[in-house]
């Protein structure tokens, strides 16, 4: 395998190193060693070493959600996330992806979603429809709430609304290309998706973005591939905590005792953890999880359930026993794919997102 000076480096730091396996949610929810930054590393070690060939190591190589827990953690700077993904980008060129992954990249090449799916349900059509004029301030809903989880799609339209937002959604949304990032890493398929969507969004004056992944992907890593978005891009909870502060949404506080889950990209890639906070304090009473913030312990997400489920769900049910644990009845999220995947399996503690909140819902 080619794999670059820079992250051979980092592979042979990590392959003898445990200083983070605790950290990882996949390592922890399965309880195999496998799952940990340490082993991963020391598979593609074994592979620039011609121990072995990359086909072995591929499914453990998507065994990771790229969380950055890892990276968070390491007080010695090294980065699995970033050979992990490479190992991603050079199997994608030496065809060897695992047929599973095949299907999700073939699917995001012709559908622009790892999902395939081609049209949104009805109520986000009409929706949709009703923001298709041109506005200076743009929705952008991404992938995972348009086509799998098309409520919280609507419940984002229905909070801008409210706070009577001037804005656009776009009918033919383009992909972010946070989904072929994931999936192959840093492939000219990925960057000419980031690219036509830098494009389209240079249209507005300020972009909204609903999923922090797709924020994490619009604000950060679109930098690192070298592509300008023209407009000024926020997240969906700064902009919202700005409608509250600004008396624009009118905030009544049930004093409902709830608990704030993270999503990593916000806390760890942005560094943006009060602005979820402020709105969530404007309508309920917040107490915090364990583990918290920058500290924060990934949730699930709908696209690695759909190659791993089972481990997925043990990850949502971890995370919920940490807020269970420390009395906490209530969570709520501000990331749609973990707001999907904790609620797949919540018993008895209730799921909410930020819109429920916001809405009374
Ligand atoms: S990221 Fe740091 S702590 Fe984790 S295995 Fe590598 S060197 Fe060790
Ligand atoms: S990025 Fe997250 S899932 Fe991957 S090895 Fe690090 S902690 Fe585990």
């Amino acid at each position: 395998m080619i794999m670059s000076e820079k992250c051979k480096q980092h592979v042979d730091s990590c392959r003898f190193c445990w200083m983070c396996h605790h950290i990882c949610p996949i390592g922890n929810a399965t309880g195999q060693e496998r799952n940990t930054a340490r082993a991963r590393a020391l598979g593609i070690s074994l592979v620039n070493r011609e121990a072995i060939d990359l086909s072995e190591i591929m499914d453990n190589i998507y065994e990771c959600c790229t969380c950055g827990a890892c990276v968070h953690d390491c007080v010695t700077g090294w980065d699995p996330v970033m050979f992990t993904k490479e190992t991603r980008l050079q199997a994608a060129l030496e065809g060897k992806l695992p047929e599973y992954i095949m299907t999700l990249v073939s699917n995001c090449i012709e559908t622009g979603n790892a999902y395939g799916k081609t049209a949104t349900c009805d109520c986000l059509t009409e929706a949709i429809k009703a923001h298709a004029d041109k506005k200076d301030t743009l929705l952008f809903l991404g992938v995972d709430a348009k086509f799998m989880a098309c409520e919280q799609a609507l419940k984002a339209i229905k909070v801008l609304d409210k706070a009577g937002v001037d804005f656009s959604v776009m009918e033919n949304e383009l992909p972010s290309g946070v989904q072929l990032d994931f999936l192959i890493g840093a492939a000219n398929e990925t960057k000419a998706q980031m690219e036509a969507c830098a494009k389209a969004l240079g249209e507005y004056k300020t972009v909204v973005v609903y999923d922090p992944n797709d924020a994490k992907a619009i604000k950060q890593l679109y930098k690192e591939y070298g592509i300008e978005v023209k407009a000024n891009v926020v997240t969906y909870t700064s902009f919202v905590a700005g409608l509250i502060k600004d008396g624009k949404l009118e905030a009544k506080n049930t004093g409902k005792a709830v608990v704030f889950q993270d999503p990593y990209q916000l806390s760890r890639d942005l560094e943006e953890t009060e602005e979820a906070r402020e709105i969530v304090m404007s309508y309920a009473v917040l107490g915090e999880m364990l583990l918290n913030r920058a500290e924060t312990v990934w949730a699930g997400n709908i696209l690695m359930a759909q190659y791993m489920p089972e481990i997925i769900k043990k990850v949502a049910e971890r995370r919920i026993f940490n807020a269970t644990s420390i009395g906490a009845n209530t969570i709520v999220t501000a990331c749609v794919s973990e707001y999907v995947s904790l609620k797949a399996v919540a018993k008895d503690v209730e799921i909410l997102s930020l819109e429920d909140l916001i809405l009374g819902e």
